[in-house]
């Protein structure tokens, strides 16, 4: 770790400031600060870059951003009742770490931001998907992050690294690794966290690529997916049939087999089909 920030350890913070987890802001804590900058060294160059956080709830992984060497944090929160351990976390470390309180799915946290830009965040799960698919599928490519290093249940992160021929593979795999090269980095136990969840966790690091792998509209590539795996076990001629009247010979003309299905068929053939649907 970098400079020792003189704080109180964090389960002395949460009696101080009465931080009873609440099942209902997605609430497991990380305590133990080891952990918390283990998890920071995995973001990258940390003194070259902003970081943006989601939830630093008491500040666990926010002390490690920051211990490893942060040039800025911009942390969003939601529970109004952390803002007072956070705001010891920025006296100690003057000029490095701004809280900002509020909805993470409501607020625009660009205007705080200057490039180069990293994500790291263990993430409510009710709201990390969401903010994934989101961070995914701007309007622009490249997006204003340069990577995502995000703390997920196992088996969303098993979706997110997930190839051809596993049950986990879908549109979660194919958006994730189109626009970035995506990995787990970590696995977590249940008992890392307070209060302990009832599933393991895993830290997935996401590396933006400078533009997507394949070609492929991306509309075009999110609706054929969509239809794709929404009936996974079906073939694709008949899961594809509402996205054009002549899928077979769209598939054909993108190197596909009418009578293969959705799982089978590696990301650079779904963006040969965007590719041939578009064509039409
Ligand atoms: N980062 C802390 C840690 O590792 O110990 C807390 C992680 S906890 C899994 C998720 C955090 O996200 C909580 O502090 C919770 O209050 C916050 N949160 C939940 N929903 C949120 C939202 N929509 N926007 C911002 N923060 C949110």
């Amino acid at each position: 770790m970098g400079t020792i920030d003189n704080l109180p350890p964090l389960r002395e913070v949460i009696r101080t400031h009465d931080l009873q987890a609440r099942k209902s802001m997605g609430q497991n804590f990380l305590l133990d600060l080891n952990l918390t900058a283990k998890i920071a060294r995995q973001v990258g160059d940390l003194g070259a870059c902003d970081v943006l956080e989601i939830g630093p709830g008491p500040g666990g992984l926010t002390r490690g951003l920051l211990a490893e060497g942060a040039r800025r944090v911009l942390a969003i929160e939601k529970d109004a009742r952390c803002l007072p351990a956070l705001t010891e976390i920025s006296d100690a470390w003057p000029g490095k770490l701004q809280v900002i309180e509020g909805d993470a799915l409501q607020t625009d946290p660009l205007a705080h931001l200057t490039p180069p830009i990293r994500v790291a965040s263990n993430l409510p799960y009710n709201v990390g998907t969401e903010l994934l698919v989101r961070w995914l599928t701007p309007p622009e490519w490249p997006p204003f992050w340069q990577s995502l290093t995000l703390m997920f249940q196992r088996e969303v992160a098993e979706r997110i690294v997930a190839q051809p021929g596993s049950k986990t593979y879908g549109r979660l795999a194919i958006l994730a690794q189109w626009r970035a090269e995506a990995r787990i980095v970590m696995q977590l136990p249940p008992e890392a966290f307070t209060p302990p969840p009832k599933v393991s966790s895993s830290v997935v690091h996401l590396n933006a690529l400078p533009a997507p792998r394949y070609e492929a509209d991306a509309a075009v590539l999110s609706r054929v997916v969509a239809a794709a795996f929404n009936q996974r076990r079906k073939m694709l001629r008949a899961a594809l049939k509402g996205i054009a009247p002549d899928i077979e010979d769209r598939l054909l003309d993108a190197g596909l087999k009418p009578t293969d299905r959705a799982e089978q068929v590696p990301l650079e053939g779904f963006c040969a089909l965007a590719r041939a649907v578009a064509a039409k």
